[in-house]
């Protein structure tokens, strides 16, 4: 039976990236940790990267740091977090700002590009279920520039694709927002249909990856995505609040000129020129002085992300989310516990939505007994299984705790 704690302890000792958990900080204990996908455990290897890094490049190399690597660091990391996991070749991706900061930026910039091509494009389209930063800012933008909003639904477990974009897009389109994984329901868009849809009528593809990045295998350059934006303190664990990355397109970054105008992103900061001169290539989506401190621990993941094979890590996730779904069906059901999470892997991320009535009381329930999945309104419990930091014995405890705490 999957239920059993000998099916769990069975998957663990198949499992070939198993030993991967140890390099996590906390590993050792028993709680449950169902939030990697909201905030990823740091890396044991983490602090001692931060104080070398406070003892020598900021406390010996100080203000020379920035000659020494610092300035270009938001194009550096951006290239290795191309490179590492977004099947971007180098140019392309910048870090900097959080993600919602970011999303504006890249999401303005998009909209004015294609409004001054051709002004009757005057429609964004964005789902009902998207994240809401993603919906507020396009309500923002499309207000701040006289446009629409044009809403699309999706049934809760289908998610958007094609079908239900292909009746919203059209030559009225300027900009089609998406997110890849969708943060309720973890259904895993057609990233590559979707933008050709977008493409066939003109539009520009913009995909929030803050729930795909590091744990689904992602294919920019190949998909031809004009601009993406996602986190970094997700899959990716770089700690509470740091920075996101954007996605350009190298072919777009000349024609996009983004809202923020500040002195970093200048074609020559140092001059402290009169006027603002946007630079070439990505560094004209910099505003002002990046966040190096919180940019150190992304290394270390990517570090990891590389040692272990992305590849590997997506089947592990497929495991963890079917083996968390198996025994849903198995314990929860009984309690009229719903899965809103697409069966078939292939439209799935690495997490789990639960569905009950009463799942906001059962999840204050299974903190206090050290299980720690997130609720999301109005009735969804989120179970984020980080391929690199979760054990299948501990899914086992966690879906028992729900079973028990609705029991
Ligand atoms: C987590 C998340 C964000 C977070 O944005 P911040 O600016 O970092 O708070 C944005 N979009 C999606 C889809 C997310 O899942």
């Amino acid at each position: 039976m999957a239920s059993s704690p000998e099916h769990a302890a069975a998957l663990d000792a198949a499992d070939l990236l198993a030993h991967f958990r140890d390099r996590f900080v906390g590993a050792e204990s028993d709680l449950v940790y169902f939030d990697g996908n909201s905030l990823g455990r740091p890396l044991r290897v983490t602090p001692e990267r931060m104080v070398d890094f406070l003892q020598e490049e900021w406390g010996r190399g100080l203000i020379r740091s920035w000659d020494e690597g610092w300035y270009d660091a938001p194009l550096t990391l951006g290239d290795r977090i191309g490179v590492a996991t977004l099947g971007a070749a180098s140019g392309q991706t910048v870090v900097g700002d959080s993600t919602s900061v970011l999303l504006y930026k890249l999401l303005r910039a998009a909209v004015d590009r294609q409004v001054s091509l051709d002004p009757r494009r005057r429609e964004i389209v964005v789902d009902h279920d998207n994240f809401p930063t993603d919906r507020y800012l396009v309500e923002g933008i499309a207000a701040e520039r006289g446009l629409e909003v044009r809403w699309v639904s999706a049934p809760r477990d289908a998610g958007v694709g094609v079908d239900v974009l292909g009746e919203a897009v059209g030559e009225q389109t300027a900009v089609v927002l998406a997110s890849h994984v969708a943060y309720q329901s973890g259904h895993l868009a057609d990233a590559e249909a979707i933008t050709a849809l977008a493409h066939e009528h003109g539009a520009l593809m913009v995909l929030d990856l803050c729930h795909s990045v590091g744990v689904v295998p992602l294919q920019l350059d190949r998909w031809g995505v004009d601009l993406a934006v996602g986190c970094t303190y997700k899959y990716l664990n770089g700690g509470p609040g740091s920075p996101a990355f954007g996605y350009v397109k190298r072919r777009l970054q000349g024609d996009l000129v983004q809202p923020l105008q500040g002195w970093m992103g200048h074609a020559a900061p140092f001059e402290m020129a009169p006027g603002y001169l946007p630079a070439e290539g990505m560094r004209r989506f910099l505003t002002g002085t990046p966040p190096i401190v919180a940019m150190q621990p992304i290394a270390d993941m990517l570090d990891l992300i590389e040692e272990a094979g992305i590849d590997a890590l997506r089947e592990k996730s497929v495991a963890l989310t079917s083996y968390a779904i198996e025994l849903a069906d198995e314990l929860l059901s009984p309690y009229d516990v719903t899965v809103a999470t697409p069966r078939d892997a292939a439209s799935r991320g690495s997490h789990v939505l639960l569905c009950h009535p009463r799942m906001q009381e059962a999840v204050a329930g299974l903190w206090q007994r050290d299980v720690i999945p997130d609720f999301r309104n109005p009735d969804g419990l989120r179970v984020g299984l980080s391929p690199l930091s979760t054990s299948f014995a501990e899914v086992h405890r966690g879906i028992e705790a729900v079973a028990s705490v609705l029991a």
